[in-house]
């Protein structure tokens, strides 16, 4: 595990690049939220990460952050602030670990879950707020809602409109805006084009909505945080940047 003095000087450079890049686009710098990733990492690193400023987590595996967030909630108290976000694809029948230990969920992709998810939050009486992610590449993964080819495809397009709004509707369910992954291991250009078409999604799906407060944004990670925060994402979600190598 990484020291405190390393971690602290990765939060610093993170955090400059977040302002750079910021400025660059001519955002201001607490427009986006750094969501630390502290997947296989155990909760004294999150207690570690506290200490230096971070009040944002990740985890993609429901069953970790529900073992992850009590220990982190022993060392700290319940109240010390922390926002604890799902990041990774749900599973039905997980759906109630993530109604009982995540603040925010990044990876809604399906009725079905939306049904669950929405029936065990209003068991546990409380409030997720949620983003639906989007597949705009096609590349390397398959998770998320299709929207491939959605500039063109009017059908596409409805569907996830009415996704999103019927999501909005359920009980238990805050739906901030949208989610997605670049494809792995391809060139800048063209991950700076499925982020633009999600920023332009976002916007679009926006435009369909009733007026309300702006739709956020949850794209990029460790190699290509910079271009998302330029393409205009809200939340990025970094783990190795501040952490190191998993497993390493
Ligand atoms: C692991 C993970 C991240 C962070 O990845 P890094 O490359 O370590 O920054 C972001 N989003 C999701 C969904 C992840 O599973």
């Amino acid at each position: 595990m990484i020291e405190p003095d390393q971690l602290r000087a990765n939060y610093e450079s993170v955090r400059e690049r977040i302002w750079s890049a910021a400025a660059r686009s001519g955002r201001a710098p607490d427009s986006v939220t750094l969501v630390a990733v502290t997947k296989t990492w155990p909760a004294e690193l999150v207690v570690m990460a506290y200490e230096a400023g971070m009040r944002h987590f990740g985890e993609n595996r429901p069953e970790e952050l529900a073992a992850k967030r009590p220990v982190v909630e022993t060392m700290l108290g319940q109240d010390a602030g922390i926002h604890w976000h799902l990041i990774g694809t749900l599973q039905s029948r997980k759906t109630r670990l993530a109604a009982d230990y995540a603040d925010r969920f990044h990876a809604l992709d399906r009725d079905k879950i939306v049904r669950r998810l929405s029936a065990d939050l209003v068991e546990n009486g409380r409030r997720l707020v949620t983003f639906l992610e989007v597949n705009i590449s096609g590349e390397s993964t398959k998770a998320g809602f299709d929207c491939r080819e959605w500039e063109a495809n009017a059908t596409e397009r409805e569907a996830l409109r009415t996704m999103f709004v019927s999501a909005a509707e359920m009980p238990g369910l805050d739906m901030a805006g949208l989610m997605t992954m670049a494809p792995w291991d391809i060139a800048p250009d063209i991950i700076r084009s499925v982020f633009r078409r999600s920023r332009l999604l976002n916007d679009w799906l926006q435009s369909q909505l009733p007026a309300g407060p702006p739709l956020q944004l949850s794209m990029g990670m460790t190699d290509d945080f910079e271009i998302a925060i330029e393409e205009g994402a809200t939340h990025i979600r970094v783990g190795r940047a501040l952490f190191g190598e998993r497993g390493g």
